[in-house]
């Protein structure tokens, strides 16, 4: 994802910034020269990317904050398939915090944030993979979706179709078939009749890093990212770091104050013809929609110019040009052009009437003019707001809503400018079926210079609406979830009425919610007596009522005749207005518990009939270890590995690793070090050697993957290099080198079926050197590439033995596969083998 950034930072290093600037959203004349700059163009500009942190940061902030362009980030998927450096969230968790970093990049950036949610499978390494398991069809009406909603002049992308992840690499490969797609209203017609237009792409641009360029190849164009913006007393390029440095989950961004001062980029589309000298230059005028040319259907016609809309973008011109005087001029200009496109639309409206009657063939493009042209209307609205001096907020007494709440709005209108405001009215727009139900005045006559006003409407939540959680709205649509709850205010200034829509943060949520920790427990069946496990529940009142609930556990009944043993499995709670409850439920699993998956349903309801369910699952797995085992772990963002050696009936203690040097260890059967634990806790390293002289001992230490940079030889008893490869097929054969090695054979003997179905990737960053004391036990490899032995390796160390696995056995642990139990189980309990 990152690769390219650090690439261009090694080249850089001469050209460093040091402590990178903290970067606040705009506000007063930046975000009124901000907001006109935006007036002034209709260009868009938009940036395609696979995940999360492969936005060209640079190239949009240049473009959007410099130029006052549109800009757009689209993502194939949030990411979700990649590793959480800052939690244990991972897949659809990881999504919504990396869809949360995101939004906070773009608006560092000044950008909008669309997804195609097109699934994150885990790493790729061909497009090929892609392109089959995202179908190409299915790409193809995605990408033609979000080109004919956002509808951008210029599409900008990092991505190559034969280099890097096979996601960059499909994107890549299919964007040009996209972008010609986009612009023919025969395909895709369902978007159509759905409101959108066919469009047409002026240029398509691909990013080159320099001085990397194979022989033969060059640039077209190169963006000067390093350019001061002189509002904000930072380049383009320190905003794209800041912006990089939201992206927690995928890491530190220590490279980010070293961003190239350019970017660069050869022109892929149109194929012919001489490339333009910068990005976007020419288009600002023989731009499409301003001389009137829509691609609607292949007719051209200058409608917009017919209908005089050239004044309203001469005093567009003029605005701009006066930005840097007083904001009167600015303001004028403003208002001449919002009345000259007003007065626009109402011919265009009347010849649309017009060619409605004579039956015409071109009526679709009045209409697309005429859509055109509101969208034009909000960006011009938006600058005078800010010319004006109109400071628009809005909350709400509360902001969690339940059905059938009854909440207040209160809009704050500010008058932070030079002249009067007038004519100030407010309205709610709300979702389908929701009411104001009572409201003040909805206006205000006048605000002075230096004053505020406030009004206030109470409201009602639809007793229907439908509740979605954060992470299926998520995944609903192709923009991120935003509010339920909009304020429209319209206002007098410079003579025209102007309008603001703006977002007020609310969230809409069941009344009561119930939720089980863990959500699955899986567990070996119990050799003797049965074992007691415990689920923790919690229930959440979202409402201001106090609420007397009742709790109850359902089985299905084949479960019920099973020895399970439950308490409670029923219970009456009160819940505090806003409160929650939090009990225990335990549940006795009987030793000769066979082998499956059992649920029960945890089931709230309350006097008023409102409800609330949740499943807590077991899964009995056939895996044995050794009674009385004990086992230390070094745990580094999850729990995963310390829950599953418990699951298997290990007595498991986490251990801290500043601590090591002082303990006894001999006391551990085996020492489990989690995935990338020498970089989650600093000062592993330093009492490395603890964890080795207990292996020498006796002991047995097991070591999850690492990445290359953070790992070290000599971390492991004899040298042992890591490399860069990985295995990213999940179904790719593993080959048993070492049948009958204890750790395939005991006390689980490993099937070829505990290979089968796992999920994401087999390994990676396997070892590029393992010293002759490792045996290899297993060969893997992706389809087509050289086979690697590295993957699961172990070694006799003095009395004791060390084994260090690349494969992702946490993913496979975290997802209750059988054969990883089984397998780790053979790990924990490796130094308790028959030894000859
Ligand atoms: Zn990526």
């Amino acid at each position: 994802m990152y690769r390219w950034l650090i690439v261009i930072s090694l080249v850089v290093s001469t050209f460093a910034w040091g402590e990178l600037p903290k970067i606040v959203p705009d506000r007063g004349q930046t975000a009124f020269e901000q907001a006109v700059k935006r007036a002034g163009t209709d260009l868009k500009l938009m940036c395609l990317a696979a995940h999360p942190d492969d936005e060209d940061g640079a190239t949009l902030a240049y473009f959007g904050l410099g130029k006052g362009i549109s800009t757009t980030f689209c993502l194939a998927n949030w990411g979700e398939g990649g590793q959480n450096e800052i939690g244990p969230e991972l897949y659809e968790q990881l999504a919504l915090i990396r869809s949360r970093e995101t939004m906070a990049a773009a608006r560092l950036i000044g950008a909008d944030v669309l997804c195609m949610n097109l699934k994150d499978f885990g790493y790729s390494k061909t497009q090929e993979e892609t392109i089959r398991k995202w179908g190409s069809k299915n790409m193809l009406r995605k990408m033609v979706f979000v080109i004919r909603k956002v509808q951008p002049d210029v599409i900008v992308t990092n991505h190559r179709e034969n280099e890097g992840h096979g996601h960059h690499q499909a994107l890549a490969a299919l964007l040009p078939e996209a972008v010609k797609l986009a612009a023919m209203s025969d395909k895709f017609p369902d978007q159509i009749k759905r409101g959108l237009w066919p469009w047409k792409v002026s240029r398509v641009y691909q990013r080159r890093n320099l001085p990397y360029l194979p022989n033969g190849e060059n640039f077209d164009v190169e963006v000067p990212v390093g350019t001061y913006d002189k509002l904000r007393g930072v380049t383009y390029a320190q905003i794209a770091g800041a912006a990089l440095q939201c992206h927690r989950s995928q890491g530190t961004w220590f490279q980010a104050d070293k961003l190239a001062p350019s970017t660069y980029f050869k022109q892929i589309l149109p194929v012919d013809g001489k490339p333009a000298s910068g990005l976007l230059d020419g288009l600002e005028k023989e731009h499409s929609l301003a001389r009137g040319y829509f691609p609607v259907a292949g007719i051209k016609q200058d409608v917009l110019e017919k209908a005089g809309y050239k004044k309203c973008q001469k005093a567009l011109a003029k605005a701009v040009n006066r930005m840097d005087g007083s904001r009167k001029d600015v303001g004028k200009a403003l208002a001449d052009a919002l009345k000259a496109l007003r007065k626009t639309r109402a011919k265009i409206q009347q010849d649309m009437s017009d060619a409605m009657e004579a039956k015409s063939p071109g009526v679709s493009v009045y209409r697309a003019a005429i859509q055109y042209l509101y969208t034009r209307e909000v960006d011009i609205s938006n600058a005078l707001g800010k010319c004006s001096g109109l400071h628009v907020s809005a909350s709400l007494d509360d902001p969690t809503l339940v059905r059938r709440q009854e909440f207040t709005t209160t809009i704050n209108l500010a008058n932070r400018g030079a002249g009067s405001i007038k004519n100030a009215t407010a309205k709610m727009l709300l979702p389908y079926g929701w009411r104001v139900i009572e409201s003040g005045p909805a206006a205000v006559g006048e605000i002075a210079v230096g004053d505020s006003a406030s009004l206030q409407f109470k409201s009602r939540v639809y007793s229907e609406s439908p509740i979605y959680g954060e992470i299926e709205n998520l995944y609903k649509k192709t923009t991120p979830p935003t509010t339920p709850v909009r304020v429209r205010v319209t206002a007098t200034a410079f003579n025209v009425d102007f309008t603001n829509t703006i977002e007020v943060p609310a969230q809409l949520l069941g009344k009561l919610s119930v939720l089980p920790q863990p959500h699955v427990i899986y567990v070996a069946p119990p050799q003797q007596g049965g074992r007691s496990l415990t689920f923790h529940l919690r229930a959440v009142n979202n409402s201001h009522e106090t609420t007397n609930c009742r709790f109850t556990l359902t089985f299905p009944s084949t479960l019920r005749k099973t020895a399970l043993e439950v308490s409670p499995s029923s219970r009456e709670f009160k819940l505090q207005p806003d409160g929650s409850w939090a009990w225990k439920v335990g549940l006795k699993i009987p030793a000769d518990m066979r082998k499956g998956e059992y649920t029960a349903f945890a089931i709230v309801e309350s006097d008023k009939g409102d409800t609330a369910a949740c499943e807590m699952k077991v899964v009995v797995l056939d895996a044995t270890l050794p009674a009385s085992l004990k086992v230390g772990v070094l745990p580094s963002y999850d729990d995963t590995l310390a829950n599953s050696l418990a699951s298997l009936g290990a007595s498991v203690e986490q251990l801290q690793a500043d601590r090591l040097s002082f303990r006894d260890l001999s006391q551990f059967d085996s020492i489990f070090v989690d995935i990338r634990a020498y970089l989650a806790h600093k000062n592993l390293p330093q009492h490395n050697k603890a964890l080795l002289d207990y292996a020498r001992s006796g002991g047995n230490l097991v070591v999850m993957y690492h990445k290359t940079a953070e790992w070290k030889s000599e971390y492991a008893p004899y040298p042992l290099e890591l490399g860069r490869d990985r295995v990213s097929v999940e179904e790719s054969e593993v080959r048993v080198q070492m049948p009958l090695h204890p750790l395939m054979t005991w006390p689980n003997q490993l099937h070829d079926e505990d290979w089968k179905g796992w999920i994401q990737e087999r390994g990676l960053y396997f070892p590029s050197k393992a010293d002759d004391h490792y045996s290899r036990l297993l060969i893997l490899n992706d389809p087509e590439e050289p086979p690697l032995t590295t993957g699961y390796l172990v070694a006799e160390v003095g009395e004791g033995s060390y084994i260090y696995t690349s494969l992702v056995w946490y993913r496979q642990l975290r997802n209750g596969h059988e054969g990883a139990y089984r397998a780790l189980a053979n790990m924990a309990a490796y130094p308790r083998r028959e030894r000859k």
